[in-house]
């Protein structure tokens, strides 16, 4: 069997040590969060790292926003609980040129009695001649310090093997591509456990569970029909935990997480209450990072029905998503199964949506089309022409034009553009993207 149980690094540490400059170092690319997030005050916290052809995710705990009355201790406290709930191997990352400090022995303390992977690591370390810098850590009792500059890019690489060996068994470092990774969001008591357990319990599906680590018991591999689907329930958590319970906006940033890790993102509304403020971020992010997504009403036995209710229902979500229009809509109720077995052939179907490619002829007759349909918009007397399209990625779709010049491009032409795409190739569940690039 195979399975896809991506490792989890978690950075730790007193502000200003270094953290997110390690972690950009070690990311290279960013990952956008969408901007208003409450509780996330960086614009990345995840990232995808290779080395030596093993993949990771990395977290940086230290882009959680301290609650306005918390001190750092407290703060770090719950930055090591939470990397210790979710992470295999977790950085604990101190400053060599300010030295120890209470905060960072506080921390040691938890870090120590965990049975998780913990790699101490001595920032701003910037020449060799400085590596006496790392003798005072040894204290900490968390092994030998790994002495790093990150400003200088000074001992990554030796950082990087020590992370990649310090992988738990079982876990899965390669992509597989074919395995369709769901995550399951939603408020709490929306319904998703009790999805889950009905898609388990489906006929046509074979289920394995995980072995492995703790966090396994939130992953369930199952097939259906030849299709592989992993699982990701962020129900679980808040159950296991006494950090999400106590602290709101980790609930959010597991299920951050869990979107950032999933092909496609179910998000689980329940009937009676309707869209909530959770809802609307995860589905902002899901959008953002160009995961395909799926609402699902739940408890639809619970609505009393006339001929309107499904529209009525349909057009709030719609209003509430203007820019998810592409997204396709379930009523479902867990408790009498109604249309539950609708769910993985709706991922399988916007699976192969985010996958599709269209062939450049195909494409360029439709963008011709378009703007002779609709010209393109100008600026004092010059027209934006598009010389011709091609299709650069999946995953989302993402289609770069060739132009005259950017400056007179428009996100409202765009957006006609992509509607005019949509018309044509459908690409439904999965936002597209359209990029332009300047040619003369
Ligand atoms: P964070 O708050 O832990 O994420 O820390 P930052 O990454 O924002 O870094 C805090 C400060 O330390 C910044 O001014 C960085 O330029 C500086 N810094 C980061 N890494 C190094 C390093 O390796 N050497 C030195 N000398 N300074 C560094
Ligand atoms: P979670 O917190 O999102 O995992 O929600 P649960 O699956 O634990 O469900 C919360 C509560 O709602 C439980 O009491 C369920 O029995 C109930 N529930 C879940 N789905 C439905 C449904 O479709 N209809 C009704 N009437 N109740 C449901």
């Amino acid at each position: 069997m195979s399975n896809e149980n991506r490792p989890i690094v978690a950075v730790v540490g007193r502000p200003n040590v270094g953290k997110s400059t390690i972690f950009n170092k070690l990311t290279g690319k960013k990952i956008s969060i969408v901007e208003d997030t409450p509780g996330v005050t960086r614009d990345r916290i995840f990232g995808e790292v290779e080395w030596l052809n093993k993949y990771f995710t990395i977290i940086d705990t230290g882009g959680i926003e301290p609650d306005s009355d918390d001190i750092i201790v407290s703060q770090m406290r719950d930055q090591a609980m939470l990397a210790i709930d979710m992470a295999h191997v977790i950085l604990f990352i101190v400053d060599g040129k300010g030295g120890l400090t209470a905060a960072d022995r506080e921390v040691a303390e938890i870090l120590r009695k965990t049975k998780k992977a913990v790699i101490l690591v001595v920032n701003k370390v910037d020449s060799k001649s400085q590596e006496n810098l790392i003798y005072d850590f040894y204290e900490l009792g968390l092994g030998n310090p790994v002495p790093v500059s990150g400003a200088n890019s000074i001992g990554l690489g030796d950082l990087l093997d020590d992370i990649v060996e310090s992988f738990p068994d079982g876990l899965d470092t390669q992509y597989d591509e074919s395995i369709i990774k769901v995550a399951i969001t939603g408020k709490p008591n929306a319904g998703k456990s009790s999805i889950l357990n009905n898609i388990l319990g489906e006929e046509r599906v074979i289920v394995s569970p995980i072995a492995g680590t703790t966090r396994d018991a939130i992953d369930t591999y199952v097939e259906r029909d030849d299709n592989k689907f992993l699982l990701i329930d962020t129900a679980g958590i808040r159950r296991r935990s006494k950090v999400y319970e106590r602290v709101e906006k980790f609930s959010v940033l597991r299920a951050m997480t869990a979107v950032d890790r999933a092909d496609v993102v179910l998000i689980v509304i329940d009937a009676t209450e309707g869209v909530t403020e959770q809802d609307t971020k995860v589905a902002g992010l899901a959008h953002d990072e160009g995961k395909g997504c799926i609402f699902v009403v739940n408890k639809w036995d619970l609505i009393e029905k006339d001929n309107k209710t499904m529209i009525n229902f349909r057009n709030q979500i719609k209003t509430k998503f203007p820019f998810m229009n592409y997204a396709p809509i379930l009523f479902v109720s867990a408790l009498t199964n109604q249309r539950i077995n609708k769910i993985l052939q709706t991922v399988m179907d916007v699976s192969y949506e985010q996958n599709r490619t269209v062939t450049t002829s195909v494409l360029n007759e439709v963008l011709g089309e378009a703007v002779m349909l609709n010209q393109p918009p100008s600026d004092k007397g010059r027209r934006l022409k598009i010389y011709y399209g091609t299709q650069t990625g999946t995953k989302p779709p993402t289609f770069t034009l060739f132009i005259n010049d950017k400056k007179l491009t428009h996100f409202s032409y765009t957006r006609y553009l992509e509607n005019r795409l949509r018309e044509n190739f459908g690409f439904e569940g999965t936002s597209i993207k359209i990029e332009y690039k300047q040619k003369r």
